[in-house]
């Protein structure tokens, strides 16, 4: 079985993208540092898989243990490099903390197994983009100036990579731009696992409905969109975790693409936060304690994906709807009260 090496593999679209590596036949070696996710994960993977996927407790931006997970898997088939810090508020207040995380982990990692031929799988994001001109926002829509050091650190590292295909390394390197996250597995043994206050509307959802908070704010109803508040396109996790099998299939089928290239990886639909709130409250039946409030700073009005170049190229699109999100989500919560982690 092809080794697939996920880092980042216990964190939320990780822990995802590890079942349907093993669902796809792959057999993936998670690396973790654990600084954003519990060991028990690997515990809830086991139930899932049936055995326990292989682990290393290893942070990448150590020299020395980059060293030591090179030793232990000098054979890799592919890399899917999750690991990030990827809260766009604190990269505000501690940008060093991103710069040094985001880009110390991923040149160590390109220089650990440069020379290898090999399939490497980056997590992006939509954030690229800020507010596009246009909607659905292609993957040819200008870059704009980051509006965060975390988006920084997303441009950026997609220019390392292509510069990295550039210079003629033996890699082959896909950037997926996810949009917006959100779901859990259908078995509710693994889902988001937010630390400290959820700063993404579905945890915050979800906690609000157990009880875990008072109240959620709908940050602004006074948009230029049909209900007034913002508009994403939220994609169920368990579908996203696929588009990374879809990306390994295609760098292994041969097909000259250039050794770089970006996808979007979203539904291709808009949704607003009052309609994930209102199919939240309609598939779960739990009626949700909100209040309008004033806009947040920094939030961009509105933005989902065109995600035809993904469906043509890569032959995957999204299965799964915002009442599966909502339920899924729901479920791990429910879940996650009753056998606390
Ligand atoms: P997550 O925090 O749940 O997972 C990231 C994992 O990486 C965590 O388990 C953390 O412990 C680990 N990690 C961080 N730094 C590490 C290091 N130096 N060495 C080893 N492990 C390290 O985040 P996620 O939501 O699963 O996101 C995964 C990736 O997708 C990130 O790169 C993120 O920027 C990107 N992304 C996420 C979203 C989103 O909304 N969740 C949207 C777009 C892009």
């Amino acid at each position: 079985m092809a080794k697939i090496l996920v880092t980042g593999g216990l964190g939320f679209i990780g822990s995802h993208t590890v079942v349907e590596l093993i669902n796809a036949g792959y057999e993936p070696v998670i690396v973790d540092n654990l600084s954003n996710s519990n060991p028990k994960i690997l515990d809830q993977l086991g139930k899932i898989i049936g055995r326990k996927p292989a682990f290393y407790k290893l942070d990448l931006c150590s020299q020395a243990d980059i060293t030591e997970l090179h030793d232990k898997e000098p054979e890799l088939a592919g890399i899917i490099h999750f690991a990030a810090s990827k809260a766009v508020g604190e990269s505000v207040k501690e940008p060093l903390k991103y710069y040094q995380n985001n880009f110390f982990s991923l040149i160590n990692l390109l220089e650990a197994y440069k020379g290898k031929k090999l399939n490497f799988v980056f997590s992006s994001s939509c954030t690229v983009y800020g507010q596009p001109d246009e909607l659905p926002v292609t993957e040819k829509a200008p870059i704009k100036t980051a509006t965060s050091p975390y988006g920084n650190t997303k441009q950026v590292s997609e220019e390392i990579l292509r510069d990295v295909v550039a210079s003629g390394s033996s890699n082959k390197i896909i950037s997926l731009r996810y949009f917006n996250p959100v779901g859990a597995h259908s078995s509710a043994l693994i889902g988001e696992l937010p630390i400290g206050v959820p700063q993404n509307l579905v945890p915050f959802i979800t906690q609000t409905a157990i009880g875990k908070r008072q109240k959620l704010t709908v940050f602004g109803d006074d948009y230029n969109t049909p209900d007034g508040s913002n508009v994403r396109d939220y994609i169920h996790v368990v579908d996203l975790a696929k588009a990374h099998v879809a990306a390994l299939k295609y760098m292994e089928s041969g097909v000259d693409f250039g050794g770089y290239d970006v996808f979007n990886i979203g539904t291709g639909r808009g949704s607003s936060v009052l309609e994930v709130i209102h199919a939240f409250e309609k598939t779960t039946g739990v009626k949700l304690n909100y209040e309008i409030g004033p806009r947040r700073g920094g939030d961009v009005e509105q933005v989902w994906g065109d995600v035809t170049k993904a469906a043509g190229q890569l032959h995957w699109k999204t299965e799964l709807d915002v009442d599966a999100m909502m339920l899924t989500a729901w479920n791990w919560e429910k879940y996650i009260k009753d056998n606390p982690l």
